[in-house]
């Protein structure tokens, strides 16, 4: 049996007509940049986000670059945030010219480690970037606590947990702005880049929407430096059709998720740890494995797709050298590194695909 990482031709088999209806209407309209459906489209995450306002752009990347952007970070500034996630979150504050600032994770749920943020602050601190990764949201209150205490602005870096909570509130809506990927294989992915950025401040709003369009107000004239962040209506169109399916689809990860945490239960195979805080959307089931490299190569050889997420943590990559950084400085990501597996969740399984996976994983390591 063939059960990949993700199916993305099972889920856009469920939605063609629709996509192909939407994507041609656009099409029709010539409305190639901006336009009614990016509009509808941000009506719409903002008030999923329980947010007054969200700006649509091309890419969670984007979005995170002009969230930094937008609240003026830059040379001489420090922003806190975790070595495990995906290279966009460092990347960005590095490329503002700020200086990332590393605090290890919580191990239980892989997100930054509230308890450890406090002694990283420094007079040049300017804000703290949680990631809610895997789905599952980072520990917000202790960090708005921190950062309303300092005064910091807070980017929840969003792009895997779209629509998930911590105790009833929904991730991007607790800190100054919200960042969402819409790479394909996100919960809520386009059929192309995109991204966007929530937020209550009206303020922040006004910028980032400039920022989008190389800062411009009005048109030609530039007090700010800004980009072509701006999302394309196609991929608006695309993702107006899949928003309606979006929570079946996370439920149905959820019920994988059960179903595997039953067949892993009592055995060597550590399952995700969901706080009593967080509904997760599981973007990622991630388990933690011995020996996980030789596990991942028998999963691969007998057609089951996994992968590491990810396998370098941001303090030791070759890139952020500069930092100063070596290995040992923060362990729980360094081990987390070693021995997590995504194995696949997506909507589409079935029971007997789950069963596979998991006997197979099973089989390998007793
Ligand atoms: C996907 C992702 C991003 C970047 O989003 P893109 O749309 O691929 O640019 C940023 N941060 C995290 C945690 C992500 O998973």
């Amino acid at each position: 049996m063939e059960v990949p990482l993700l199916d993305l031709k099972a889920q856009y088999a469920t939605i063609k007509d629709e996509v192909l209806a939407a994507v041609s209407e656009v099409l029709e309209s010539q409305r190639c940049v901006g336009g009614p459906k990016v509009a509808e489209l941000e009506e719409k995450i903002a008030a999923i986000s329980e947010c007054k306002f969200a700006v649509g752009v091309s890419s969670g990347t984007d979005a995170i670059l002009n969230s930094l952007m937008s609240l003026d970070i830059g040379a001489g500034d420090e922003i806190i945030t975790t070595p495990f996630t995906f290279f966009a979150t460092v990347g960005c504050i590095s490329r503002t010219g700020a200086k990332p600032v590393f605090v290890d994770i919580e191990p239980r749920t892989f997100n930054i480690n509230p308890e450890l943020i406090e002694s990283a602050v420094t007079e040049k601190t300017k804000a703290i970037m949680p990631v809610h990764l895997y789905g599952q949201m980072a520990d917000m209150d202790l960090i708005m606590e921190i950062a309303n205490k300092h005064d910091l602005a807070v980017i929840e870096d969003a792009a895997q947990s779209i629509t998930s909570t911590y105790k009833g509130r929904k991730a991007g809506g607790i800190g100054r702005a919200g960042c969402f990927s819409f790479f394909p294989s996100k919960n809520l992915g386009g059929i192309g880049d995109g991204g966007m950025i929530v937020t209550n401040d009206e303020q922040l709003y006004q910028r980032l929407f400039i920022m989008r369009n190389h800062g411009s107000k009005p048109k030609y004239y530039h007090r700010h430096i800004g980009g072509n962040f701006r999302l394309d209506p196609i991929q608006a169109a695309a993702l107006l059709v899949k928003l309606p399916y979006l929570d079946q689809w996370s439920e149905a990860r959820r019920r994988n998720a059960v179903y595997y945490d039953k067949k892993f239960s009592g055995t060597v195979v550590q399952t995700p740890y969901i706080s009593p805080d967080c509904i997760s959307i599981f973007n990622q089931y991630v388990i933690r494995v011995p020996r996980r490299d030789e596990l991942m190569a028998h999963l691969r050889d007998n057609s089951v797709g996994c992968e590491v997420y990810y396998p370098i943590p941001a303090h030791l990559q070759e890139c952020f050298s500069y930092l100063g950084y070596k290995e040992g400085d923060l362990p729980e990501a360094e081990q987390a590194a070693k021995e997590v597996l995504a194995i696949p969740i997506y909507s589409e399984l079935t029971d007997e695909m789950k069963d596979y996976v998991a006997d197979m994983i099973l089989a390998f390591l007793s």
